[in-house]
């Protein structure tokens, strides 16, 4: 070591270098002032993380700098129901969605639980729309004018598939924490599965006739595929996402939904 990166009053001024060819007693005693102040600090940190409400945060940045603290959060993860008790059910700030390990964050499973609870009303057609970039959802400049002309039809339901939180009802779409979390797409094909999974279940509870799937880029894909392990075939009908204009996307809904009213 050329440097000692920490700023503490014991390290203050001198090298490793310098402090290595020290004798041992004032060497020991130089390490372990260090020692006793970087576990002052990190405590600090940690206090002050959980009267912000980013505890977890804090966890996370930790468990990428060692394997074994991986491994410990890992452990803490299996204990989320404990975890969800004492978690605020509304925060003054945002969360962080960075992967698969924030899937096991509070906030993320109290969402997947209290939809699992719900018993969502029968709807005749299901609009299947990814969620991206722009929250809320609905605000999205692809599908805001989708989301617009269909909103308030008894009939249709509109569902947004989600990285952090898989199926996103419109209704639950500006609600905490779905609006405010910042989400990394991290282009992890187990943890598309996973949320697909999710949003097959919660489509299959609504009893649709009709599915229409704006399919975007892998994650779209996964939907797909998992609706049809639980849906039959001819209720699904997907679009790729990329290439979809609103106005003809909005033509064939109308068309479709015509179409069931007739056959009524
Ligand atoms: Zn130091």
């Amino acid at each position: 070591m050329e440097e000692f990166p920490c700023l503490c009053q014991a390290c203050a001024g001198q090298t490793p270098r310098e402090v290595a060819s020290l004798g041992s007693p004032e060497r020991e005693r130089i390490l372990s002032r260090h020692n006793l102040q970087a576990c002052f600090s990190e405590l600090k940190r940690i206090r002050e993380a959980i009267r912000k409400g980013r505890l977890w945060d804090l966890l996370e940045h930790r468990a990428y700098t060692h394997p074994a603290l991986k491994r410990c959060l890992n452990r803490i993860a299996d204990h989320s129901k404990e975890l969800e008790r004492y978690t605020p059910v509304i925060k003054p700030h945002g969360i962080f969605y960075f992967g698969n390990l924030s899937a096991k964050r509070p906030e993320i499973q109290r969402y997947k639980w209290r939809l699992a609870g719900v018993r969502p009303a029968r709807k005749t057609v299901v609009l299947l729309l990814p969620g991206r970039w722009r929250r809320p959802y609905r605000e999205d400049p692809r599908y805001r004018s989708i989301v617009s002309r269909f909103q308030d039809e008894k009939r249709v339901q509109i569902i947004f598939y989600s990285i952090p939180f898989g199926p996103v009802p419109l209704e639950l779409d500006e609600t905490y924490p779905v609006a405010q979390t910042e989400s990394l797409d991290s282009k992890d094909p187990t943890e598309y599965r996973a949320k697909a999974e999710l949003v097959a279940e919660f489509i299959r509870r609504l009893e649709p006739r009709l599915i229409l799937l704006s399919k975007e880029g892998d994650y779209g894909g996964a939907v797909g595929k998992e609706i049809l392990k639980l849906i039959p075939k001819p209720k699904l009908l997907s679009t790729p996402g990329e290439r979809l204009k609103p106005d003809s996307f909005i033509r064939l809904v109308e068309k479709r939904i015509e179409r069931l009213r007739i056959a009524d």
